[in-house]
């Protein structure tokens, strides 16, 4: 499948203060202007292998979606859900490519879920689902990292899903996209090099625009707002000395260690 001319958008850390940039090939560029807006690149950053990648976005707020794949509810014997069944990740919990899954001591499962995520662009309230893509501005790889044991203990998931480094997002965000180029793309998980999760965007039970469209009839949805569409199945566990890739079929590949707490 061929994308219409996409552009990848990175965050940078450029000496301690973070910089939007354009990428073409293996090269960085700064973002002059607005990153919701009108932009053209300017001088040149550096190239990916050298510049530390941030979050591709400052949302207000992550909100994801659970069991929104048929086989993951089946694993985890969950009945489907009528409606979507949303939960947030606070900001805090954000990190980039390359940064490290921190596993802490409250917990003794933490898995990985590998995962869509669209990142809103424009603010947006009361859409239907045929008007939600024109509210986005990209899309990016995510990992759902769970706290398996206390969500299981928990009626609410904020502390099982709260935790910091448990929302890695990136590497970049691929921008100018049309709802068709998402409607079908692998999701896969590796752990260590070894397939644990293979999915495909198709069998969402809600689609991302659905989702959308639910989400901001509820609260506002603001630029830079994250949607984590759910996990396909093949969960599992992740332990200290893992390297755990997310890759969402043409969009690219985001690669964490994973370590204990100190
Ligand atoms: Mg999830």
């Amino acid at each position: 499948m061929s994308l219409n001319s996409p552009v990848r958008i990175v965050r940078v850390d450029i000496d301690g203060r973070p910089r939007w940039g354009l990428v073409e090939g293996e090269t960085a560029y700064g973002l002059q202007g607005e990153v919701f807006g009108r932009y053209e690149r300017g001088e040149k950053l550096g190239t990916l292998d050298n510049l530390r990648l941030l979050p591709p976005t400052t949302p207000t707020k992550i909100i994801c979606v659970g069991l929104n794949y048929r086989a993951h509810a089946e694993e985890s014997q969950m009945a489907l859900p009528a409606e979507p069944l949303l939960f947030f990740k606070p900001p805090s919990s954000l990190i980039g490519a390359g940064d490290s899954i921190i596993l802490p001591p409250h917990s003794q499962r933490v898995d990985y879920e590998a995962e869509l995520a669209v990142i809103i662009g424009r603010r947006c309230r009361n859409v239907t689902p045929q008007e939600a893509w024109h509210y986005v501005l990209g899309v990016t790889c995510g990992n759902d990292v769970t706290a398996r044991d206390l969500q299981r203990r928990d009626n609410q998931w904020t502390r099982a899903k709260g935790f910091d480094t448990f929302c890695p997002l990136g590497p970049w965000m691929l921008c100018a996209l049309d709802e068709a180029d998402v409607a079908d793309l692998e999701v896969i998980c590796r752990v260590n090099g070894q397939v644990r999760q293979r999915g495909r965007t198709a069998d969402m039970v809600f689609s991302p625009a659905q989702l959308i469209a639910y989400t901001a009839s509820i609260m506002t949805l603001e630029p830079g707002d994250v949607i984590m569409t759910g996990t396909p199945a093949g969960i599992g566990p992740l332990s200290p000395g893992d390297l755990v890739e997310v890759e969402v079929e043409n969009i690219g590949v985001l690669c964490n260690p994973v370590k204990a707490a100190d």
